[in-house]
């Protein structure tokens, strides 16, 4: 776009975004962010649509407006599911048809494909297709599914005249060249771990600050990245598990989330109140006195009344109610007999 040339996504949540010029929130849905009524305005300033118009007409309307770009397009760019290494032949998976229309109405078409996506046979893609869209949508298979094997032959009525693969890296062997966290590179991008996340969703994915969110996003970012810059994101979890539950290839989100801290820790770059305050939480609970004398004290503290100037807990009260202080320690009721 800043060489001046004109780039229209056209899958329909990429092209609600893009129209609001905002991120993606989502690796399956990038709109899921937005409502009905959203797009009914968007569609009715952009488009001229009802303001009252349902989402059958909001798709027709996206899919006129799309169709003309299709026909001018000199050239479709598309990702790449898969990336069989026996013949060259790209698999991509989707439900709209508009990676059909890219890949095959331009005069050229440029894939690119993530170096984890290559896998040896052709015959291999044919399991991670149907585990990919179960995964994602829970459908045995995508609505549309196209395997790639080069440009327009000779006897063919459509197709590219051109077609280019982009093996994209990216961060990638640097995540392989970790010991633990290579095993983030085995995602399809399913987003099941983001569905079933509970921080993902009450967050949603803009809070994550890249393409990736959720779990998976959480343990690549810091290989893609660099942990620096990737942090505070391998602490955005509760490390329930959900996500290795869901996960269809059996990443160990977890595990993986704890790794990075470790890392973290062990690189220094974890917040000196934290190293400070973990260190005399160790110090204190080795022994009992001190630590109940300890509890009496912050239990008397008025947390709703000073709690925002506090270092630790300043930000995060903010826009909270401090929670209110037990009478008793955990250790008192345990004596008394908990009921
Ligand atoms: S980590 Fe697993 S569940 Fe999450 S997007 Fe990747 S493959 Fe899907």
């Amino acid at each position: 776009e800043g060489l001046g040339v004109h780039v229209r996504e056209t899958d329909l949540g990429e092209y609600i975004i893009q129209l609001l010029d905002e991120p993606p929130s989502h690796i399956v849905g990038p709109a899921i962010h937005r409502s009905v009524d959203d797009c009914r305005k968007l569609f009715h300033e952009r488009l001229g649509t009802p303001l009252d118009a349902d989402p059958d007409e909001l798709a027709a309307a996206a899919r006129d407006a799309l169709r003309a770009e299709f026909l001018a397009a000199d050239l479709g760019i598309s990702g790449g599911n898969f990336l069989a290494a026996d013949s060259g032949t790209i698999a991509l998976i989707e439900n709209e048809g508009n990676i059909r229309l890219s890949t095959s109405l331009p005069r050229v078409h440029v894939a690119f494909v993530g170096i984890e996506k290559l896998v040896p046979r052709l015959e291999d893609v044919s399991a991670f297709l149907q585990l990919t869209s179960r995964a994602a949508t829970g459908q045995p298979i995508g609505n549309f599914v196209s395997l790639i094997q080069g440009p327009r032959r000779s006897d063919e009525v459509d197709g590219p005249e051109e077609v280019h693969v982009v093996l994209v890296d990216n961060g990638r062997t640097r995540l392989l060249a970790d010991e633990a966290a290579w095993e983030a590179l085995r995602c399809v991008r399913c987003g099941a771990c983001l569905n079933i996340c509970p921080v993902y969703r009450q967050t949603g994915g803009h809070p994550y600050g890249w393409t990736y969110s959720g779990p998976i996003g959480a343990i690549i970012a810091p290989g893609m990245l660099g942990l620096e810059e990737a942090l505070p994101l391998p602490h955005a979890s509760s490390l329930c598990g959900a996500c290795v539950d869901v996960c269809p290839v059996r990443i160990p989100i977890p595990e993986l989330l704890v790794h990075w801290r470790e890392k973290a820790v062990e690189q220094g770059l974890t917040p000196r109140v934290e190293t400070v305050g973990l260190k005399a939480y160790a110090k204190l609970a080795q022994r009992p006195e001190l630590f109940s004398a300890a509890g009496a004290v912050l239990r008397r503290v008025p947390l709703g009344l000073g709690g925002r100037a506090l270092p630790v807990l300043g930000g995060w009260m903010q826009e909270r109610s401090a929670p209110k202080s037990s009478e008793k320690s955990f250790l008192q009721m345990w004596k008394e007999g908990i009921e």
